[in-house]
């Protein structure tokens, strides 16, 4: 079972909780027991997991990754978001999170972030369900 979330971000770089959205489609689908896969299919973006409930965690992760990545106009690539491909492949572009009664199986703190370094975009993330 695949399905696709559509993420529309609004800044250049940002962080969107996307947690409802993948634990809706694992709803819907019924699902008791498995994985749900997340995949984003895009260079300048990614999926990570870390704290939901403080906003400012996401403004100090989005600086931190800003200062390791700054963009720098000597990269090559001739887009101009050389910072945007590196920053994706820091975060990476897929997790898996274990489901048990229907339930993401999250950490109290832990949210699904949806990680945009060249938006604003409309993205795409894929959620595979896999039952078991
Ligand atoms: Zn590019």
């Amino acid at each position: 079972m695949l399905k696709y979330l559509n993420v529309k971000t609004t800044q250049r770089t940002e962080l969107i909780n996307i947690t409802s959205q993948v634990q809706k489609e694992i709803t819907e689908a019924d699902m008791e027991q498995g994985a749900c896969y997340v995949f984003v299919p895009h260079t300048t973006a990614g999926v990570t997991i870390n704290e939901g409930a403080d906003p400012s965690v996401q403004t100090d992760m989005l600086a931190i990754f800003s200062r390791l990545v700054p963009k720098d106009p000597q990269y090559r690539h001739a887009e101009g978001n050389s910072d945007a491909h590196a920053k994706s492949s820091m975060v990476g572009a897929s997790l898996f999170v274990p489901v048990h009664e229907g339930k993401l199986i999250l950490g109290t703190w832990q949210a699904i972030f949806f990680a945009e370094f060249d938006g604003p975009r409309h993205r795409r993330v894929a959620v595979k369900l896999i039952s078991g």
